[in-house]
């Protein structure tokens, strides 16, 4: 009966933790489809492009400077990246994700791109005061998406994901920041919200 029962456990526990992990990748795979707006489409293909900028930055910059922040950091993009492509599929959205570091969906970015690397090659300090400011724009356009533009559940669940994570790297620039003795100004959100995510 005993071994019944522990092998009854082994079974529930390893069922278990296959559906979290069948879970983990996104959430939001597995809910129903939505009505999606032409606005939130855009968002949708926006933010990916911008999530893929922010990986594409810190990975050069960690090639450029060997700051593990801009790797740990552009590891979560890529997760990021991940979570909005699935939405992309999901709601089989015409979009063509670029593999190529620097290539973008919208042409515009890759200027963008090449302005932030050169910026960030400087020195360590203009480099995380890049990062920081990549993550002032991401938090500054996903609140602008959640306020305005996103309805959908599954949306708002993802995007606010993302700003979360923002939160946290803009964070940990600050943080590196400080051991040079350099402070960030914020350029898209504003000061007293910049203060309310370091202090939380
Ligand atoms: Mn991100
Ligand atoms: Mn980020």
């Amino acid at each position: 009966m005993k071994i019944v029962k522990i092998l009854t456990l082994t079974l529930l526990l390893s069922l278990f933790s296959f559906v979290l992990k069948a879970q983990k990748p996104c959430l939001q795979q597995n809910t129903p489809l939505e009505p999606i707006s032409q606005v939130e489409i855009n968002q949708l293909k926006h933010i990916a492009d911008e999530e893929k900028l922010a990986g594409d930055v810190y990975k050069t910059l960690f090639e450029t400077w060997n700051l593990r922040v801009f790797d740990n950091i552009s590891r979560a993009e890529d997760q990021h990246k991940k979570v909005v492509l699935q939405m992309i599929d999901k709601y089989d959205i015409d979009f063509i994700p670029q593999t190529v570091r620097g290539k973008y969906n919208d042409p515009k970015m890759e200027q963008l791109y090449l302005d932030l690397v050169t910026q960030g090659k400087k020195s360590i300090v203009d480099a995380l005061k890049v990062g920081a400011m990549i993550e002032d724009l991401d938090i500054y356009d996903l609140n602008n998406a959640l306020n305005n533009d996103v309805d959908s559940d599954d949306l708002t669940v993802v995007f606010s994901n993302i700003r979360q994570g923002s939160y946290h790297h803009i964070k940990a620039f600050t943080n590196n920041l400080k051991r040079y003795n350099e402070i960030y100004t914020p350029q898209y959100i504003s000061q007293s919200e910049y203060n309310d995510i370091l202090n939380n």
